[in-house]
């Protein structure tokens, strides 16, 4: 059986991703509107990433003998002045997830859980690979100006993600 605590935190994180790739639908569609299909291509894949994660929580608790209970999911932004903004509010997200994601940790350190130990390994990559890729984009778009022709080539390049 899982432990009260790590079900609790995991059914917590399920809200978590899902907010997640609401953060990124969102700004997809802000993208779409704004001309920028490249950068909308790009964060469609990963607000489809986010739900995957929020299922490997899902699967795992069902799969563990827990419960599943679903929580009420907050508005994402939807307003945005650039593209930079949309890529340092992702940043910022994906570094608070990290956290998260390191508290789970500790809870099933405590709770002796070591199949959830295992299972956090994958989360605890995937985030230094969330980190860095947001993070590049960022740098990158501080050095490009923000309406002109290297707008549209990183566009592209984004577009290309498969
Ligand atoms: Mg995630």
């Amino acid at each position: 059986m899982i432990p009260k605590a790590v079900q609790d935190a995991m059914n917590e994180q399920i809200k978590n991703e899902i907010y997640s790739g609401y953060i990124y639908l969102s700004a997809s569609a802000h993208f779409a509107n704004n001309n920028l299909p490249g950068f909308a291509h790009w964060m469609r894949h990963q607000a489809e990433e986010e739900l995957e994660h929020a299922m490997k929580f899902f699967d795992f608790i069902q799969d563990r003998g827990g419960t599943v209970t679903l929580q009420a999911i907050d508005q994402p932004p939807t307003m945005w002045k650039s593209p930079l903004e949309i890529f340092e509010t992702a940043l910022k997200h994906e570094q608070k997830v990290t956290g998260m994601i390191n508290r789970i940790y500790e809870i099933a350190v405590k709770e002796n859980d070591y199949p959830s130990q295992v299972m956090l390994h994958w989360f605890i990559k995937e985030q230094v690979e969330e980190e860095k890729n947001a993070g590049e984009i960022v740098e990158t778009l501080k050095m490009l100006d923000a309406h002109g022709p290297s707008l549209l080539m990183l566009d592209r390049q984004l577009g290309a993600r498969a």
